[in-house]
């Protein structure tokens, strides 16, 4: 196999933000700009020089424009109706899919990406309190959030491992989503080469530390989501492309909480799934989503679905 920049080209994904518009005004917009809009498998990718606007096959209000555009400075944007967000990011809140008016955590939400995503699939009617420990990151979503103005975001500075889970305001927490700090190596960079960031140069010895701290942390993470009183359906992701993050974290978890907690098949359209071979069984496994950077057209992702036997909402996506 070749390197991911010879496979498939990564588009631009756009989200559209349906508290401000809808998919079809930002494709009316984008056609007056001179984007044609056209079905995914009309999409000629060998044309470099093409505009073109397509929806995305498996998330809703998600939009495709050629690989490269530049749209960090445009006015919709700026203005917060569209989000530069990839494709395989957008699925933990579209799994977690919390109806209108309910109440959500984001544990680790800053700059905030998947909580508007959140809030937006929620109507903008609700509550989601959402969490980071860094206070430069909390002010990025902050902006980022009030933008796309998502009023329902309730932002809070602090440690999603010490907040309190007999708070009588999360006594109506139902839905959490966890996308928790990792060791980021699914991300692609702008070039399409996988990025080494912070594995790059380290030993063999010192990349499998640092990948088993970073999964005793997203262990941790999920032990404490769990223990909310009312929750039903957790939803976590990484951009990570180790089992180690991934699946293993996940067997972990089931090996201590099967009995009450099981895993819900994320987004059953998507082929890729799960590994199997970590203490999951098939079944199991082909219940997890993964991306692969170099065949899926996205960064590589992970997303888990938790949800609690015997209390699980009705509303899959
Ligand atoms: N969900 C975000 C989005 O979609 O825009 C990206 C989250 S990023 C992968 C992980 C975040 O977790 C970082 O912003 C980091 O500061 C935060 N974090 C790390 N440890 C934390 C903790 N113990 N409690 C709360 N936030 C934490």
């Amino acid at each position: 196999e070749g390197s991911t920049k010879d496979q498939v080209p990564i588009p631009r994904y756009v989200r559209v933000n349906t508290i401000l518009t809808t998919t079809e005004a930002v494709i009316a917009t984008l056609s007056k700009r001179g984007y044609t809009h056209v079905s995914l498998s009309d999409i000629d990718w060998s044309d470099k020089k093409a505009r073109w606007v397509s929806r995305d096959a498996h998330i809703d209000d998600l939009l495709l424009l050629p690989p490269g555009t530049d749209l960090h400075n445009d006015s919709l944007v700026t203005c917060g109706k569209i989000i530069l967000q990839d494709k395989a990011s957008c699925f933990t809140a579209f799994v977690l899919n919390p109806p209108p008016g309910s109440h959500v955590i984001d544990a680790c939400a800053a700059p905030g990406n998947k909580t508007s995503h959140l809030a937006m699939l929620m109507g903008n009617s609700g509550t989601i309190w959402a969490l980071d420990l860094d206070v430069r990151r909390l002010n990025t979503m902050k902006t980022l959030t009030q933008r796309a103005k998502a009023s329902i975001i309730q932002p809070m500075h602090g440690n999603f491992l010490e907040l309190d889970i007999h708070s009588p305001q999360f006594e109506n927490v139902e839905y959490i989503l966890l996308d928790p700090s990792c060791s980021g190596s699914g991300i692609v960079n702008r070039l399409d080469h996988l990025v080494d960031g912070p594995e790059a140069g380290t030993s063999e010895h010192d990349k499998l530390d640092r990948l088993s701290s970073l999964a005793e942390f997203q262990i941790q993470v999920i032990e404490h989501a769990l223990k909310f009183p009312n929750v039903r359906r957790i939803a976590y992701s990484t951009c990570s492309i180790h089992t180690q993050e991934n699946e293993d974290v996940v067997a972990t978890i089931l090996a201590t909480h099967g009995k009450e907690w099981c895993l819900k098949k994320a987004l059953p359209s998507w082929p890729r799934r799960g590994v199997s071979s970590s203490g999951l069984s098939q079944e199991q496994a082909a219940c997890l989503v993964r991306c692969d950077p170099a065949h899926d057209a996205t960064n590589g992702f992970f997303v888990a679905l938790f949800e609690k036997i015997g209390h699980e909402p009705t509303n899959v996506k």
